[in-house]
């Protein structure tokens, strides 16, 4: 880094958000030598460690270790307390404290710095009167933010975005969420199993319409179990907060939901507002647009990674972009291989939902030749110790011209460590006579892999 003026600070290279997009790019050029800043806002560490992706599994593993518990004879457990559960929440949050996570980034030698920037005008950042100059690139990773719909008296209902939803204090008694999809069906059960009477109201026909169909079926015969009213096929049309406090949606089949608190879960936005987009000729409000380069098809020296360039909302897939963009930058020719669906996905409710790939619907509709296989996921020998009785289905969709896996979706308890192999399969579009030598351990849950190869004749 070399300072030239009062005001002014030269960098190779300024990465705009530290959430886990961010922090990786920055780290990685920092650790190849380049003088980097990192400009935050808020948390380093982003949504992901502290209002999504952690706190949401720590509300919801203490459920599954319990049903796990029910499932093994012989075994015993008390319960769940709700108070230690968002004790440990907290824990993992680092009760909002970002500390912990500075010295990763500033053992690369990255400097951080506090504050919301702004692109102006070409390879300059601001933020306040700080003005960062990028000798190489600048590289976008703001995130996105909870995307509100326009439904009228939403806003004055004081809604519960993810944040609120993911750090709250106490157990709500009663919640309504808007929106079945991921999110709104892990804060469902997550809430649900810590007490909270919770109703669900999903636009489309079914929960997690994007998986296979008997995904959004056995989530849903859970969430039900587990006292979760389930309304699908209807839209809010308008919402209030009524005089006794709770939030009400009306809905358009003339009927109403209720809750204590109403969650919105309907999506994000990329966070390209206020960035200062205009400086260099590009439209705020709408995903940053890159090439397979991670980089700005107008400026060559812009870079977009994470869920601001709208390709995945998902953590890995950021950090996956966060290196490639630092390759990128570092002089090498990179390209994202591994694209919308091709990303692997995990619902982490108890069935758990891992998925990557073609779903049998999406790859007829890309043209492919398709068959699916599926058997019940706890059709093997290692199922008899774990998750015994855990209801689910595994899938995998097989382009019959190539003979290979195009998809994979596995359904079932404790499913997400299958999905890395499913990944190289489909990824690798390794050929089925190859998968067939690849020989699972005995007694391992990852048989299911044969009895599915055996399925489609193999
Ligand atoms: C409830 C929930 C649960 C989720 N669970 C999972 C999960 O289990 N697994 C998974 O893979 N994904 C999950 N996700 C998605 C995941 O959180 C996001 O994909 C991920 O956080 C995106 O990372 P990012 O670095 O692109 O952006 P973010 O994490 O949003 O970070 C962006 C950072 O940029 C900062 N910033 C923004 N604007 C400026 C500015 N002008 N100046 C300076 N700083 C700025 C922000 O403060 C923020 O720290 C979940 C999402 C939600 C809502």
């Amino acid at each position: 880094m070399c300072e030239t003026g009062d005001l002014e600070r030269h960098f190779d290279a300024v990465v705009l958000g530290a959430g886990p997009a961010g922090e990786v790019a920055a780290g990685r050029l920092g650790e190849a030598g380049l003088a980097v800043a990192v400009v935050e806002a808020e948390l380093i560490g982003g949504e992901c460690s502290y209002w999504a992706c952690m706190p949401s599994k720590a509300l919801l593993r203490p459920a599954e270790v319990l049903q796990e518990v029910g499932r093994v004879p012989g075994v015993s457990a008390v319960g769940l307390d709700p108070a230690a559960v968002l004790d440990r929440r907290d824990e993992v949050i680092h009760t909002l404290d970002d500390s912990s996570q500075v010295p990763w980034l500033e053992d690369r030698g990255v400097t951080v710095v506090r504050g919301r920037g702004k692109l102006d005008g070409e390879r300059r950042v601001v933020v306040a009167d700080d003005v960062l100059v990028a000798g190489r690139a600048v590289v976008v990773a703001t995130g996105s933010t909870s995307l509100m719909p326009p439904i009228p008296g939403l806003a004055e209902s004081r809604p519960w975005t993810n944040r609120e939803a993911t750090t709250a204090r106490e157990v709500p008694p009663s919640l309504l969420i808007l929106g079945g999809g991921v999110v709104g069906v892990e804060l469902a059960q997550a809430w649900a199993s810590l007490g909270s009477r919770v109703m669900v109201v999903e636009g489309g026909p079914c929960l997690l319409s994007r998986e296979e169909p008997f995904v959004g079926e056995q989530v849903a015969e859970a969430l039900q179990a587990l006292g979760v009213e389930i309304r699908a096929g209807v839209h809010a049309v308008a919402a209030s907060r009524g005089e006794g406090g709770e939030a009400r949606l009306e809905l358009d089949d003339g009927t109403s939901a209720g809750g204590g608190e109403l969650i919105v879960a309907v999506g994000r936005r990329p966070a390209t507002g206020g960035i200062g987009l205009e400086t260099i000729g590009l439209e705020p409000g709408k995903p940053l647009e890159v090439g397979n380069d991670l980089r700005s098809p107008a400026h060559p020296w812009l870079y977009a990674i994470g869920d601001v360039n709208g390709r995945a909302q998902l953590t890995h897939m950021g950090k996956y972009h966060g290196r490639l963009a630092a390759d990128a930058i570092l002089g090498k020719n990179v390209s994202i291989r591994s694209d919308g669906q091709l990303s692997p996905r995990v619902i982490f409710t108890d069935p758990q939902v891992a998925a990557v790939g073609h779903t049998l619907v999406s790859a007829r509709e890309a043209g492919l030749s398709a068959r699916a296989v599926d058997v019940e996921t706890s059709a093997t020998a290692g199922a008899s110790f774990v998750g015994r009785n855990a209801p689910g289905t595994s899938r995998l969709v097989i382009d019959e011209d190539r003979l290979i896996v195009v998809g994979a979706t596995f359904a079932g308890f404790e499913t997400a460590e299958w999905l890395h192999a499913a990944t190289i399969a489909v990824v690798g579009e390794v050929p089925l006579d190859t998968l067939w030598h690849a020989v699972p351990s005995f007694p391992t849950r990852s048989e299911i892999w044969l009895r599915l190869l055996e399925s489609y004749g193999l």
